[in-house]
């Protein structure tokens, strides 16, 4: 098939009608089907069900330093959950603090303690005319929503192939005291999967911000997501560049076990220089006693060492895996050639970023949920849920069971091809 913007109006209009028949045909099929968010699939969650047998009502709830874990104590996490967690994000375990079940949680804390409190004794933003945060875009939309929910401006920053327009990122934080932040996912990045090459992340350490209380938020929560063994891609450890760069206070890096054990159910860290942790734990030592100290136990008896949770890993990838190539493959055989979307092949982490014509992402989206898929709302990837070219989606593919995937991505390339061909003909 030749690509749309070389065909008649004729040609169009008649492929038009035959699309239209197609759609019908597929709404008669009565899917439902939900690839709105990454979340595991139910075989996904089998895997760690061992996990729940590692505890019992016989077991012993020793931690290592002898510290009874059914009891209170413990603010920044148990010194194997630290060891473990630090190894999966190449942080010493001493960088740590073990909090609980969820890092957005983690983030939003930081951001509201930043607003009260502030950094390191600088003014609380609150008490500020205005906070600004850089966010890359497309990007994943709970960070937007958490800076949207303190009032803070948010800035697009394009992605490039190797993250965020680091020009634009310098040229922000270097001249405007305003810009307190910026949210990353540096490791196959939500939504187009993008690893930060050596030369960002280098850069992102040797910022020099205008404001003493610029914090990067470096969210590493697709650190193990690989899809393809032999193709990992790897990314410099920011904590370590941004030392040796002179610029130590400089990155909260977040992770957690959600999409490693179970999402809602995992243990959660922040890594961070000594001066932020001092910081951070005036804070949390208010918050809380401790957190689930049980549940780190557990993890760290089911994965033992940093290669349980590669192991582990494998076994999310064998699932994972097909499904994504699923999605590409009905990508390539329907609108490869067609020159009417773009889209990225990640090796890693959980979405395909897909982009059509601008102005028919809320099209598609729409008409595809009548026919009964469910997708990331258009604008969900950008601050404010304003796409300005209403021209991303996210594709999360984990979910839906393999047989449906292929039923369900036919559907939406059926109704990209709608929205294309009336953006077309008119
Ligand atoms: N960060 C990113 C980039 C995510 O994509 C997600 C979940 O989709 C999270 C954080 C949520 O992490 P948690 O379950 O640890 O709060």
């Amino acid at each position: 098939m030749k690509p749309y913007k070389e065909m008649s109006r004729e040609e169009l209009l008649e492929l038009k009608d035959e699309l239209k028949k197609q759609y019908k045909m597929m709404r008669g099929l009565n899917l439902s089907l939900d690839m709105s968010r990454g979340k595991p699939c139910i075989e996904q969650l089998d895997i760690s069900m061992e996990m729940m047998d590692i505890l019992n009502s016989s077991s012993d709830l020793t931690c290592e330093d002898g510290m009874d874990c059914r009891n209170y104590g413990v603010l920044d996490g148990l010194p194997e959950a630290k060891k473990l967690i630090g190894d999966m994000i190449e942080v010493p375990a001493e960088n740590l603090i073990i909090y609980g079940n969820s890092s957005l949680n983690i983030m939003y804390d930081a951001i509201s303690r930043s607003m009260t409190h502030g950094v390191m004794g600088s003014t609380p933003w609150c008490c500020l005319d205005k906070v600004k945060f850089l966010c890359p875009v497309p990007g994943y939309d709970r960070h937007f929503a958490i800076t949207e929910y303190f009032g803070i401006e948010m800035i697009n920053i394009p992605m490039t192939d190797e993250g965020p327009d680091m020009d634009l990122v310098e040229k922000y934080v270097s001249e405007d005291e305003m810009v307190k932040g910026i949210w990353c996912v540096p490791k196959y990045s939500n939504p187009q999967g993008i690893t930060y090459s050596d030369r960002v992340v280098k850069r992102f350490a040797r910022l020099k911000p205008a404001a003493k209380d610029f914090r990067i938020y470096w969210d590493n929560a697709y650190s193990m997501h690989h899809l393809y063994e032999d193709e990992q891609e790897n990314i410099l450890e920011i904590l370590e560049e941004s030392k040796k760069a002179g610029n130590p206070d400089i990155v909260y890096k977040f992770s957690s076990t959600s999409k490693i054990s179970f999402p809602g159910s995992g243990v959660a860290a922040i890594a961070t220089s000594p001066n932020n942790l001092v910081d951070i734990k005036k804070q949390l030592a208010i918050q809380t006693i401790g957190h689930d100290k049980v549940n780190q136990l557990r993890h760290v008896r089911y994965y033992k060492d940093i290669n349980g949770i590669i192991a582990h890993m494998k076994k999310h990838a064998d699932i994972l895996r097909p499904k994504f190539e699923t999605v590409l493959e009905v990508l390539e055989t329907e609108l490869g050639g067609l020159e009417i979307a773009s889209w990225h092949k990640p090796k890693g982490g959980y979405f395909i970023s897909f982009d059509t014509l601008n102005g028919c992402a809320k099209e598609v989206v729409e008409r595809a949920q009548k026919a009964g898929v469910k997708l990331t709302s258009a604008g969900a990837t950008y601050p404010y849920g304003k796409d300005p070219n209403d021209s991303n989606i996210r594709i999360a593919p984990s979910f839906p069971p393999a047989k449906d995937l292929k039923t369900a991505m036919e559907l939406f390339t059926l109704c990209v091809k709608l929205a294309s061909i009336e953006r077309y003909l008119t």
